[in-house]
């Protein structure tokens, strides 16, 4: 069978989570849970305290990358902390970094983000992108978006150049690195969303689709696999059959996956299985496990009926 993305399961799935986000039913009776808002607003604080207007865009923009190999919510658990942002602000400041090595940038956002396993990599990447930040863009990343007519698309398909475009490639490119299809269309989803960036099409740039969004989506029958299959491909057609069903039925792209992320993180990942919408549509939990190790989604239940 290979991977299977069925249209109209997809469109009832994301149809019912959308019903429930909008009402208020069950997990999204207290509203609509986002792990990245706290830490927005208080970079959005910081930068209009010391009235520098790119501190927020920029802060937003390099932390991003992070939410590639982490547990959201633990991240910005981790770093929505005043103190530690008084500290180590100059982490998200070009010209600050033009002052100190490569291993002093590095050390710096260590000690704020604390990364573990993959993340490390963006740690690596953080003083080519904050140094290209201010030689190209003049340490401004609003600058980079206006370069590509502040269009979302053009703008996630600079950042991505294409998929699987390794770092040296990216380099060669002049572009930032760690910014593959999922993270760049977050960064101009969140920028849009919290007011950081005013885009030309704020419904652009595709859908950012992650183990969250699809794990849902395979657990409804949406995505039908009957064996472990390749992440990548699965997240790429999950991310052209939403933004299929976002056109056809006029539903915004942020909200079809902040509404089936919900699911995810709040239901699946703590099950909650009789508080969530798609409980009826739903027949298995699958692991994360293969994901993360082998970047695979391994449809098999490991539970959901225990
Ligand atoms: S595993 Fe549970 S929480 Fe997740 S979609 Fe299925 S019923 Fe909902």
């Amino acid at each position: 069978m290979g991977i299977e993305v069925d249209l109209q399961r997809t469109t009832e799935v994301v149809e019912k989570a959308l019903i429930a986000m909008d009402n208020r039913q069950k997990l999204f009776s207290k509203g609509v849970f986002r792990p990245e808002k706290t830490f927005i607003e208080m970079v959005k604080g910081y930068g209009e305290r010391i009235i520098r207007p790119a501190f927020a865009s920029n802060a937003l923009f390099l932390t991003t990358a992070f939410v590639f190999g982490d547990d959201t919510e633990r991240l910005f658990e981790r770093i929505a902390n005043t103190r530690y942002l008084f500290e180590y602000s100059w982490i998200f400041d070009p010209k600050e970094a033009m002052n100190k090595s490569d291993e002093e940038i590095m050390a710096g956002c260590t000690e704020f983000f604390r990364p573990a396993g993959y993340n490390r990599r963006v740690v690596s990447e953080w003083p080519y992108n904050l140094k290209l930040l201010e030689r190209k863009f003049g340490g401004d990343i609003r600058n980079f978006f206006n370069k590509h007519d502040r269009n979302m698309e053009k703008i996630v398909q600079a950042l991505v150049v294409r998929p699987r475009a390794k770092t040296m490639e990216k380099k060669k490119n002049g572009t930032f690195t760690r910014y593959g299809p999922k993270i760049a269309t977050l960064v101009v989803q969140w920028m849009n969303q919290y007011g950081l960036y005013k885009f030309n099409n704020s419904n652009g740039g595709g859908v950012p689709v992650d183990f969250q969004v699809t794990r849902v989506l395979i657990q409804t029958g949406a995505v039908k696999l009957d064996r472990p299959e390749n992440a990548h491909q699965i997240t790429t057609l999950v991310g052209r059959t939403l933004g299929l069903i976002s056109s056809e039925h006029g539903w915004q792209l942020r909200r079809i996956s902040e509404s089936l992320w919900n699911i995810g993180s709040q239901g699946c990942n703590q099950k909650r299985h009789a508080d969530c919408p798609l409980q009826k549509e739903c027949d298995r939990l699958i692991s994360r496990k293969p994901y993360d190790k082998d970047g695979l989604f391994d449809p098999k239940d490991t539970g959901r009926w225990e």
